[in-house]
């Protein structure tokens, strides 16, 4: 280890003179470098055929990766938990039809085997960003992590359970901002839309942006999104739904597949601008 290195608490995740910008490859699609990805879906798989019209118009409109939960973190017991087994068979079978790789999220070390199964990302959600037992285990494994900054986490803890990953040899490791909690209630969480910026300072890592679930409100995410391409995100991800008033989790914040359409003409534009290309 060099001075630098030793000094550092993230030594693996920094952003140093000897790193460029990581590129993770996920069947066809790069993400990271000057890759701009969205990826699109509900926020849970409901059912299969939810899932095959939803994944089936997202595609249409430009996203390429997909996007579905099937174990649900939720507030309270007694709402829709997600469809777990089985919808993370509808997922896998819904992206050999489209060709089109998968991220859903892990929430817990027992379901590793089965994730590996079936997706092809395997997400980090908010409530676990600093779960140690599961991020050393997601460490061991060979497919990339989307980890999602924790609603009360500093840029340097993200940093941080990051680093657990990369320190077990998995290097695959997007990060995402998703909005943190303070004081503003109006929206569901506040987007740190400067943590994108930072994080491309400290971090060799691509970093994505979630404005769905720091907004939870679906008027506003475009605008959210089109500024996440402006200050140098790698992509976003999003919340789709065709059906939003009868979703069974997230629909107020969900995008109608025409609203995505719409939003990522626009962000070509932006993406442009920027030095951005859509892959
Ligand atoms: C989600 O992506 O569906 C989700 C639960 O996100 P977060 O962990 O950011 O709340
Ligand atoms: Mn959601």
């Amino acid at each position: 280890m060099n001075k630098e290195t030793k000094t550092t608490p993230y030594p693996l995740v920094a952003h140093t003179s000897m790193t460029q910008a990581t590129r993770i490859k996920v069947s066809g699609v790069t993400i990271g470098g000057d890759n701009f990805t969205i990826m699109a879906g509900p926020c849970a798989v409901e059912s299969r055929n939810q899932l095959k019209s939803i994944a089936e118009a997202v595609h249409k409109a430009g996203a390429k990766i997909l996007r579905g939960g099937a174990y649900k973190p939720r507030t309270s017991p007694y709402s829709f938990q997600g469809l777990e087994e089985e919808g993370l068979k509808y997922l896998k079978e819904i992206s050999e039809e489209l060709n089109m790789p998968v991220v859903s999220e892990i929430m817990d070390v027992r379901y590793i085997p089965q994730m590996l199964e079936h997706v092809d990302i395997l997400q980090v959600g908010a409530r676990n960003m600093q779960n140690f037992t599961l991020l050393k285990e997601l460490g061991l494994i060979r497919k990339p992590v989307l980890l999602k900054r924790g609603v009360g986490a500093k840029i340097d803890e993200l940093l941080g359970a990051a680093e657990y990953i990369l320190k077990g040899g998995n290097k695959d490791v997007i990060l995402c901002e998703r909005g943190i909690r303070t004081f503003e209630d109006t929206t569901r969480a506040t987007l740190d839309i400067s943590a994108v910026p930072i994080l491309k300072k400290l971090t060799h890592l691509p970093v994505i942006v979630d404005p769905s679930h720091a907004t939870g409100q679906s008027d506003i995410v475009p605008a959210l999104a089109l500024a996440a391409c402006a200050v140098g995100a790698d992509g976003i991800i999003v919340e789709v739904h065709d059906n939003p008033a009868q979703a069974l989790c997230d629909g107020s914040q969900a995008l109608s597949p025409e609203d995505l359409e719409i939003l990522i003409v626009k962000l070509k534009g932006i993406a442009e601008v920027i030095g951005k290309k859509f892959n």
